[in-house]
């Protein structure tokens, strides 16, 4: 039998945080709802109210200004990012990892919110936001805090995030716009999967950075790697900073392979 949730759909970000902060651990967010109802179908979640963030003000907001860079707002889905053509000129980085997520049915209604938040290690949308030094801003009935994606993953399906908080809006800074980069993501299923593993290598003010799905409990970021190492000094920095594991998709040494792998075929593209 599928577990019962009491549903509510508030109006007013002032109504969703009460609801939380009443409900506490609970309590869940639905946004796209493409992991949290697999998850309550299948017996993973049973969260005994699920709050929908969908009807509040502004929840697509997607707006870039030269003073704020990218306000992303948390009902902004991945079809459009790829749709909005700021991003596709000024932040590549996040088009390519929204192309490369799942399909267009899923893309349709999944939130990059929902996916830095669901906190899979393969999470597309983490690595551009590492990249781009993208922050999540936190809010709750005591208040907002604003925390770099840099330090918002903990493990596998764990943020920093605390009970009661509601990821309120992405922001991308504008002295990250124009940074080229590539990102390639090895799939069972051409189309439509998780990753087996991701690579994106990304330019940056320091040189070169390099961000990993898949690879260890959290996505990872290798960053001041300096302009003009070859590809061997490259991957030798990133095998130190990942730990892969052997799971049902594959070993963890093929993981390490197919990373050398991808540092080899995009060094070239993203130095020109
Ligand atoms: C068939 C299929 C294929 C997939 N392929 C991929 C893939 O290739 N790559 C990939 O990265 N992911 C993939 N996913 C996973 C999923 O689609 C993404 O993680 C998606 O972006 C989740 O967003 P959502 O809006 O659906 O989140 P939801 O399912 O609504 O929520 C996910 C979690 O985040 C919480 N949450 C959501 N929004 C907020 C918020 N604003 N504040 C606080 N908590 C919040 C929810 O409570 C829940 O715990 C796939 C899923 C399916 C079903």
């Amino acid at each position: 039998m599928v577990h019962e949730f009491q549903y509510r759909a508030p109006r007013s970000l002032s109504e969703l945080l009460a609801l939380m902060a009443e409900h506490g651990t609970s309590a869940k967010v639905l946004a796209g709802g493409t992991d949290l109802l697999p998850n309550i179908r299948m017996g993973i979640a049973k969260p005994a109210f699920v709050v929908d963030c969908k009807r509040l003000p502004d929840a697509d907001r997607l707006v870039f200004s030269p003073a704020e860079g990218l306000r992303m707002g948390h009902g902004v889905t991945i079809s459009a990012v790829l749709r909005d053509r700021t991003i596709r000129e000024k932040f590549p980085l996040l088009a390519e990892a929204a192309h490369e997520l799942a399909s267009h049915q899923v893309r349709n209604r999944a939130t990059v919110a929902g996916n830095v938040v669901n906190a899979s290690p393969c999470s597309d949308m983490a690595l551009p936001l590492l990249c781009l030094d993208a922050v999540a801003v936190l809010t709750s009935t005591s208040g907002e805090r604003t925390v770099s994606f840099r330090e918002f993953f903990t493990g596998p399906k764990a943020t920093v995030m605390k009970p009661g908080e509601f990821l309120a809006e992405i922001r991308v800074p504008a002295s990250s716009a124009d940074r080229k980069g590539r990102y390639a993501k090895l799939k069972r299923v051409k189309g439509h999967d998780l990753g087996i593993v991701g690579v994106m290598l990304a330019s940056s003010p320091e040189g070169l950075r390099v961000a990993v799905s898949s690879a260890a409990p959290t996505p990872v970021l290798v960053s001041g790697i300096g302009r003009g190492l070859d590809a061997e000094a490259v991957d030798a920095l990133v095998q130190k900073a990942i730990k892969p594991i052997d799971d049902v998709r594959c070993t963890a040494e093929y993981r390490r392979y197919m990373v050398g792998a991808y540092i080899r075929r995009l060094l070239p593209e993203v130095s020109r």
